[in-house]
């Protein structure tokens, strides 16, 4: 192999690089992303940079001198438009083709939207998005609204109560983070943002904003109109594949892969842009986590130079969320269980740790600042254990 493109130059594309290097890969590696920055961490968008205890420098994924080091050949600002699966061919937006001998699919994913672009109306992917949001809080304004309650919601809310500012969150689900940890848990989560003084509108949509050249306000589908001079939305994400329209590949919820991360010959994908059967699971899916991009990313490259040796791809996925002083961590899959059980700690605390199990076995964990729990049910997730073994076992 001569040379390889790395497409989406963000955590799983990075991680694929510097994996390519370490397993001896020693010459072209492209890396394209249509952001005009060097790779940075988004996870701190939404925490440390929006409350303004971040300089920005800090986010990078890696400092100059690694980029010396990897050697890459960087094409930032720049998209890929089209891809050639048989002649592994990309087309990018600058004209060129870059006709290599492996591909690597990193493009990720991007926000949801509702309705027309509307100033004051913000969504949170990106470090622009992060700046900007941060200027419009900064302008002191009277009433925030974040729309949903999921990963990027929550702690855009936690975030601004911290910072002072009045926050009104809306949900359409019973609960923040349903989907995620079940109704039970996420109803403990609604009464920390309550306790923290969020009004919590659960079970209801967002029928549109209102004002002219600048957002007054949000209609819920309630009926109800509640006052807003900013509004983040943060209603989901969807993967970045229109480049890969006219490729033929699978890409229905994003591309498919097989369970080792291979999407065609020569071309594997990896991240938030992947879907792949996850062996251990038994279960496909598409997983929108930082470390799932940086295991992926790593396997995808393995996939890449060494073949089929390098296995399924079989993770317990795994994410934390920062709201307020509470680490939530949820290793594992909920999809349809049958049973929770607490294993340590008291929900009125607020520090606990539970375990999910589904047709005998245990799935997932959750932790409330229970990050040493977390990871011992993981290992126990990991080997498949039962889930009454997992009740038994002494963690
Ligand atoms: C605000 C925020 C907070 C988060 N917090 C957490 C957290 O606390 N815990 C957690 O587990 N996860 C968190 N995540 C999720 C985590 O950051 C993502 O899972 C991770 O960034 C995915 O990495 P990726 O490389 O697959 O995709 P991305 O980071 O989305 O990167 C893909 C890159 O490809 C580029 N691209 C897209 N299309 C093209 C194209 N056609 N040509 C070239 N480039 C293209 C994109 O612009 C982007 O730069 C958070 C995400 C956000 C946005």
């Amino acid at each position: 192999m001569n040379s390889i493109a790395i497409i989406g130059a963000s955590l799983a594309g990075l991680r694929a690089a510097e994996t390519f290097r370490r397993e001896g890969f020693d010459a072209t590696i492209h890396l394209v992303g249509d952001e005009p920055h060097a790779p940075y961490d988004r996870p701190p968008l939404s925490k440390q940079i929006l409350a303004g205890d971040w300089e920005i420098e800090k986010a990078w994924l890696a400092k100059p001198e690694k980029y010396d080091e990897l050697a890459l050949e960087t094409h930032y600002g720049v998209a890929a438009t089209g891809l050639d699966v048989g002649g592994l061919a990309v087309s990018l937006d600058s004209g060129t083709t870059l006709a290599v001998d492996g591909i690597v699919i990193a493009t990720g994913a991007r926000c949801r939207t509702i309705g027309e672009p509307l100033a004051g109306v913000f969504t949170l992917r990106t470090l622009d998005d992060a700046i900007g949001i941060r200027a419009a809080f900064d302008a002191a304004p009277d009433r925030v609204v974040v729309v949903g309650a999921g990963f990027i919601g929550a702690e855009v809310a936690a975030t601004a109560r911290e910072l002072g500012l009045d926050v009104t969150m809306v949900e359409m689900a019973t609960a923040p983070f349903e989907r995620s940890m079940g109704a039970e848990m996420g109803a403990v989560l609604a009464d920390i943002h309550r306790e923290h003084d969020v009004d919590l509108r659960l079970g209801v949509g967002v029928s549109g904003f209102t004002g002219d050249d600048a957002v007054t306000g949000v209609d819920l589908t309630d009926g109800t109109h509640i006052a807003a001079d900013v509004v983040i939305v943060g209603v989901g994400v969807i993967p970045n594949t229109e480049w890969l329209t006219e490729s033929g590949l699978d890409i229905t919820n994003g591309v498919l892969c097989d369970d080792t991360t291979l999407v065609a010959p020569g071309v594997v994908a990896a991240g938030d842009v992947a879907r792949w059967h996850n062996r251990h699971f038994d279960e496909t899916m598409r997983v929108e986590h930082w470390d799932n991009a940086i295991t992926m990313g790593t396997h995808a490259a393995k996939r890449l130079l060494h073949g089929e040796s390098a296995g399924a791809y079989t993770p317990t996925p795994w994410f934390w969320s920062d709201q307020y002083d509470r680490k939530i961590q949820l290793a594992g899959r909920t999809t349809g269980f049958d049973r929770f059980e607490l294993v340590n700690g008291d929900v009125e605390s607020r520090t606990f740790a539970g375990i999910y199990g589904r047709g005998g076995r245990i799935v997932a964990v959750l932790g409330f600042n229970r990050p040493r729990h977390v990871m011992r049910y993981r290992a126990l997730i990991d080997s498949g254990a039962s889930f009454d073994d997992a009740l038994a076992a002494d963690i």
